[in-house]
């Protein structure tokens, strides 16, 4: 066991969260089970200050778990739309549906119930028991992982499970039986704010005179790097085929994978396959032209875009690929879900007809 001196970890936190805490979060008014879930949603792998707008537009078009549930899965995807993994949006939708469900459209005050929620693990179920619900869990986020890392000079990656188990003892030790939603915010604050990834502020920390990298002076080189690894690069050609009416082809992906139920351009691996896919709707002959290859990083792979734009010379309503497909004007009625490099390449299209239209 690592003599972490508990009581004065979690004194020291809450008095500097007291002074120093940040605490007026749009999450942090009026708060229900229901707000800090969709907080801490977004706020995993993205950051506070690209999370505040994106969350005020969800609540304004979804205050209650109840809307969300009823809602399209596509406006869900579609207010999502360059936040990224929206594997969160789509197990958020589902999630909804499960509390309306199963719980009668209130958030069960239970941390193993909330775990049954799609896209809930321990650290955010405990965030969601200790802010919401006043509940004791300790939570084990990023930023988390970071502070208990130094604080306690723990080596390895914490994605390796033995040091992940290690992190949640103590992250459990550390917790206190009371103020837990405070301590919950505070430690999260810490990470965020002082005890940074780059250049942790070490002398303005509230729990320095017990912290172990900072005693060595080796804080910066926690948590342990995970281990690299070459990841693979593919290649995409996305066909961007925009119709008399400045209108550009979207399909929607299927509902698992990469970009799950988003919007894309037809796409195909090979030039080979463009080309079958252009003959094949009758559209072989039309000018194309190919702009600069795009290189878009997912945690596994590389993704290379080589986008190759078509302009139709008459009139072309359908396709015959038997697909979800729709012409998109880039109107937000359209209510569309859409991956960034698409978005991008979209934001490309249309702003090219606006100057020859000007
Ligand atoms: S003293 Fe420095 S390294 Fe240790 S917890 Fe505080 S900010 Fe992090």
């Amino acid at each position: 066991m690592i003599d972490t001196d508990s009581p004065a970890f979690s004194q020291q936190l809450l008095a500097w969260f007291d002074i120093a805490g940040r605490k007026d979060l749009p999450w942090q008014q009026n708060i229900t089970p229901y707000r800090v879930w969709v907080s801490e949603i977004m706020l995993q792998q993205t950051q506070v200050t690209t999370v505040i707008d994106y969350y005020q537009r969800f609540m304004a078009q979804f205050p209650t778990v109840t809307s969300l549930a009823e809602a399209p899965v596509d406006q869900v995807l579609a207010l999502w739309t360059g936040l990224g993994y929206y594997a969160r949006a789509r197990n958020l939708h589902k999630a909804a549906k499960l509390v309306c469900d199963k719980f009668d459209g209130e958030f069960p005050h239970d941390h193993q119930l909330l775990q049954q929620l799609p896209g809930v693990g321990r650290s955010t179920a405990a965030a969601i028991f200790s802010i919401a619900c006043h509940g004791r869990a300790p939570i084990l986020d990023g930023n988390v992982k970071r502070v208990l890392t130094r604080y306690a000079a723990i080596e390895g990656w914490p994605g390796i499970k033995h040091v992940e188990n290690q992190l949640w003892e103590l992250a459990e030790e550390l917790t206190p039986e009371h103020r837990v939603a405070d301590y919950t915010q505070a430690i999260m604050d810490l990470g965020a704010t002082l005890c940074t990834r780059r250049k942790p502020q070490c002398s303005q920390c509230p729990v320095q005179n017990n912290c172990t990298s900072f005693a060595a002076g080796t804080q910066t080189l926690y948590p342990s790097k995970k281990p690299k690894k070459a990841i693979p690069t593919r290649q995409v050609f996305m066909l961007i085929i925009e119709n008399k009416q400045g209108e550009v082809l979207l399909e929607q992906r299927p509902a698992s994978g990469i970009w799950g139920g988003l919007w894309s351009f037809p796409e195909s691996a090979t030039s080979d396959e463009l080309d079958h896919y252009l003959d094949k709707n009758c559209i072989a002959n039309t000018t194309r032209q190919q702009w600069p290859v795009m290189r878009h990083t997912f945690s596994h792979f590389h993704l290379e875009i080589t986008p190759i734009h078509v302009r139709l010379d008459r009139d072309f309503n359908t396709v015959m690929e038997a697909k979800q497909q729709l012409w998109y004007k880039g109107h937000p009625e359209q209510h569309v879900g859409l991956a960034a490099p698409v978005k991008k390449l979209l934001d490309a299209v249309f702003s090219a007809d606006l100057l020859r239209e000007a």
